[in-house]
């Protein structure tokens, strides 16, 4: 037994000999990967900082980073506004004004429509079945491909989970009740909204409270419970509707300067990815505990009683959704190459989820 540890000894000495030898000949020959090269960089977020689970993810990861890589990265977050505004993330990281941002892929629609398949779609995918396709069912790859022409690597921070219908001032019957109605609503349910006459809005969170407050808006959804608790939109709302029909788990996005992230010496680059499936993880949980103890607070202290959609009108929207979907094939060979392998991927969680989870669901019940 000593022989072998003494041994081991020796190997681990010898390996990191060699390892010495390879760091000072990069760092003679003027290579990059310079062991004691620091980087600051800049995070820009659509979130008002801190903010509980979505503003909470990039700070962790910055927490996480710099600690792995011992002090060499440190990552400087920006709430929304405090660089460039919410809605100008994409933007701005694509240009390198910062190296990652934090979002959702769908408020990118004006610029790139393709990009709401990585977010969320209206009656689609939930999170769970989003993060597998995105992992394992080809969906990194493509959102990946679409992200190239603006300098931009895409990754999973994790699902919001089935969000909330949203907060409305009137009561939500049928789809005559959407006519009119000025909403805020992302992604590709504002196409929705718009044909059955409503005006979509679309507009960070950090304006919903004041927006609904005085007018400017008639309605909007934001995430869940627990989200919805911390900009107290129950304190302006009369109603608060369920299902969120419209986001049936919202994948939230890092995006990262393509330039800038190739740049890095593969350890760090090894490092943000891995602390990216980290935060990942750990937000789509907080979603879950703390939004099912931020309804029961909803309703226990602030006498929100949450309503379900009629059921006749989920159908209609569905049907609606359905074919607002299968038109994002038609925008462009990347679209239809996206669609197929949504749709594909879409059809084996149906066929899957009857046996699985849907009939472990029912059968809890019972
Ligand atoms: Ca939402």
């Amino acid at each position: 037994m000593g022989n072998y540890l003494f041994k081991l000894a020796a190997l681990t000495t010898t390996a990191l000999l060699l390892q010495a030898c390879g760091g000072d000949a990069q760092t003679a020959a003027g290579g990059a990967a310079e062991p004691q090269q620091t980087y600051e960089w800049k995070l820009v977020t659509t979130w008002p900082k801190n903010f509980p689970a979505l503003g909470r993810a990039p700070e962790l990861l910055a927490e996480k980073v710099e600690a792995m890589s011992n002090g060499r990265m440190k990552i400087r977050v920006y709430g929304d506004g405090e660089l460039v505004p919410a809605l100008e993330v994409f933007d701005a990281v694509s240009a390198g004004t910062a190296e990652i941002g934090h979002g959702a892929a769908y408020y990118w629609k004006g610029k790139v429509p393709e990009a709401q398949f990585f977010s969320v779609l209206p009656f689609g995918m939930n999170g769970q079945e989003m993060q597998a396709w995105i992992q394992y069912g080809g969906g990194m790859e493509l959102w990946e491909e679409l992200y190239v022409p603006f300098n931009l690597i895409p990754m999973s921070s994790g699902s919001t989970g089935v969000q909330m219908g949203g907060w409305f001032n009137k009561e939500i019957n049928s789809k005559e009740d959407f006519r009119g109605l000025k909403m805020r609503i992302p992604g590709l349910a504002q196409d929705i909204l718009s044909r059955l006459g409503g005006v979509p809005v679309n507009m960070p969170g950090s304006e919903l409270f004041t927006a609904l407050q005085t007018g400017v808006l008639d309605a909007t959804e934001w995430v869940g419970p627990y989200n919805d608790l911390a900009f107290g939109l129950y304190e302006i709302a009369d109603y608060y509707y369920y299902p969120g029909w419209h986001e049936p788990g919202a994948i939230i996005e890092f995006t990262f300067n393509k330039q800038k992230f190739e740049a890095l010496p593969a350890d760090l680059q090894e490092i943000l990815r891995t602390a990216v499936e980290a935060v990942a993880l750990g937000m789509t949980n907080e979603f879950l505990a703390r939004n099912a103890l931020s309804l029961q607070e909803l309703e226990e202290n602030h006498g929100v009683v949450p309503r379900q959609f009629p059921e006749d009108l989920l159908h209609e929207l569905n049907t609606i959704a359905q074919e607002e979907i299968d038109k994002l094939a038609d925008l462009s060979p990347m679209g239809a190459r996206i669609h197929q392998s949504y749709r594909e991927f879409e059809a084996s969680m149906s066929e899957y989820q009857d046996v699985s989870e849907e009939a472990y669901t029912r059968a809890r019940k019972l």
